[in-house]
């Protein structure tokens, strides 16, 4: 089935849903599809369907599509795009006519994805080769709701998940991605003949504490179409039969690329829940974009064997938004939400508190503070542990911090301290701080975060709720960071360890024993102080004093250790990480 029959049968499906008002479709399509419709333009087949005008409502999924700049490029917004309801076919990608008003009246179009819109009355038309639907202003649109299966939940980035890896190839002139199947086995799985320690499986694994296990998707059995039986540990060669050079259009080869992996029966969750898709050198302006709760991203060529890129970028897949400093988007690069990086394997990081919980992981260890429990006049004392050493915890030792402001912005602040160890060793920024996020105050939701401080011992932040870092000491064989949390205290906000609770009364056979033992003691007492006496007066007698001196006096510092290397080599690691 060629892209455009495809094409064509989605519309006469939408068409024989015989709605209320006309849909005006007008096509120019390249390709082979039927000569007797069209006529060759500038060498290339163009061709033209007569205008059909009919009643129909067009129904879809609004998806939303997160691109990426190269480093230091302008941040993009994302941007909204219509998948045909009940299939994971090609996307249809809006206009920019997409109504404002109905925009603005669904709280902006990052609010959008996810919805299933109905568009009545419009003129919804697909007028280049790829489809494209147009919306005009006087179209009425009905939003229903969240679709199924698009707008997931949190529990989408737990269990296992299959991530197939498209390289896609052109049949017709040989061009390719740079990376090579084995490549990439080894950047994303960890497999094959040089495997990088640092790839897509293992940092999702350890950064979810085991939650989210990635597997490479594989064929089906049953499944005969020549594609399927080359995939090899997950990575396969997706052949188009079109020239892929420069300059060609990014989301033509995508349609192309999504309709011929429907052809082959390889988009289906039985063989991949994810694909990773890489195009040919020179193609792609962005360096990646991924679907904000879709299953699709797209990579740039080289950045398509880049973990943080796949990190990144599967992570808008599992609805995470990008987390920035400073007013840039991108900034906060203690999170694989802020930029990425051109290195395989590396660099070794997560994601910032807000986004953990928001993926559903370390819930067993997430402290949630409600605005309503900050008593103004008090201040709360809260031990926060690493996430990294969360194997080594005990059960309710928190390893996020989630304090919900009472603003009216209504947002919430994300505590993690981001200890820069074994899986987050890498982390380019605020290594061993506490990280201090402003994130949604309810997640999951697909909205910018911003990391606001980066705290070590002493510091502290202040904007409608105190945080201050007590200490930051190692116990045993894990951190422990005593944060002092308030509103509106005006006492030392970290006041020393309490003195030990008094003792408890002491029962009647502790008093006899007590009693018993000073008896004896007297009595031993005074029988010494008699020989002592005796021996005095002897010594005196037989020998001169020596002159008085005074011991010097000996000072003890007790040490507390700051940091694992404060610590002797034996006693430093005493957990294992299960990965
Ligand atoms: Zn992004």
């Amino acid at each position: 089935m060629s892209p455009k029959v495809d094409l064509l049968s989605d519309l006469a499906q939408a068409l024989q849903q015989t709605g209320r008002d006309s849909l005006v479709v007008a096509l120019g399509l390249r390709g082979d599809l039927n000569a007797s419709i069209g006529s060759a333009v500038n060498g290339t087949f163009v061709f033209t369907l007569p205008t059909v005008q009919t009643t129909v409502d067009v129904t879809c999924e609004i998806v939303l599509r997160q691109k990426m700049n190269p480093p230091g490029g302008a941040a993009l917004p994302p941007e909204p795009a219509c998948v045909p309801v009940g299939r994971r076919g090609p996307v249809y990608e809006f206009s920019p006519s997409l109504p404002k008003a109905f925009v603005a009246s669904m709280g902006g179009v990052r609010q959008l994805g996810g919805k299933i819109v109905t568009f009545v009355g419009g003129n919804a038309s697909a007028e280049k080769s790829v489809p494209t639907v147009f919306i005009p202003a006087s179209a009425f649109v009905v939003a229903d709701g969240p679709a199924r299966g698009v707008q997931r939940p949190s529990a989408a980035a737990t269990g296992t998940k299959k991530v197939l890896v498209a390289r896609m190839r052109s049949t017709t002139h040989g061009q390719e991605p740079t990376p090579t199947i084995n490549d990439l086995k080894e950047r994303v799985f960890g497999m094959g003949i040089s495997p990088v320690a640092v790839n897509f499986k293992s940092q999702s694994a350890a950064c979810s504490e085991n939650e989210l296990i990635i597997e490479p998707g594989a064929c089906v059995s049953g499944n005969t179409a020549p594609g399927c039986a080359e995939i090899s540990d997950g990575v396969m060669n997706l052949d188009l039969d079109m020239d892929l050079s420069p300059g060609v259009d990014p989301s033509e080869v995508e349609y192309a690329a999504v309709v011929k992996l429907n052809a082959l029966g390889l988009r289906d969750a039985a063989t991949a829940d994810y694909v990773m898709f890489l195009f040919p050198p020179g193609i792609s302006p962005w360096i990646a974009y991924a679907y904000i709760n879709g299953w699709s991203s797209f990579y740039s060529d080289t950045w398509g064997g880049s973990v943080s890129a796949h990190m990144h970028e599967v992570g808008h897949n599992f609805g995470l938004a990008h987390s920035g400093e400073f007013d840039e988007e991108y900034g906060d690069e203690s999170s694989y939400m802020g930029y990425s990086f051109l290195s395989i394997g590396w660099p070794a990081m997560c994601y910032h508190g807000g986004q953990h919980r928001s993926l559903g992981w370390y819930s067993t260890h997430t402290t949630e503070i409600a605005a309503s429990d900050f008593v103004s006049g008090q201040n709360e004392l809260v031990d926060l542990f690493a996430f990294t050493d969360v194997q080594a915890l005990s059960a309710g030792d928190p390893v996020i911090i989630k304090l919900d402001v009472a603003s009216p912005r209504g947002y919430a602040l994300y505590l993690q301290y981001n200890k820069a160890e074994d899986h987050n060793s890498g982390v380019v920024e605020s290594a061993n701080l506490i990280t201090v996020v402003q994130d949604a105050l309810d997640t999951p939701a697909y909205q910018q975060s911003w990391k606001v401080a980066s705290l070590g011992e002493g510091d502290d932040y202040d904007d409608n709720l105190r945080v201050k870092v007590c200490s930051l000491d190692v116990v045993g064989s894990v951190d422990v960071v005593r944060l002092s949390i308030s509103l509106d205290y005006i006492g030392d906000p970290c006041p020393p360890p309490s003195l030990s609770p008094p003792p408890a009364p002491l029962e009647w056979w502790e008093i006899l024993l007590i009693a018993l033992g000073a008896l004896i003691g007297i009595i031993l007492l005074s029988l010494c102080i008699l020989r002592v006496c005796f021996a005095r007066t002897v010594e005196i007698d037989m020998v001169p004093a020596a002159p008085a001196r005074a011991d010097p006096i000996r000072s003890e510092h007790r040490r507390i250790p700051q940091s694992r290397s404060d610590i002797a080599p034996s006693t430093t690691r005493e957990k294992t990480f299960d990965l």
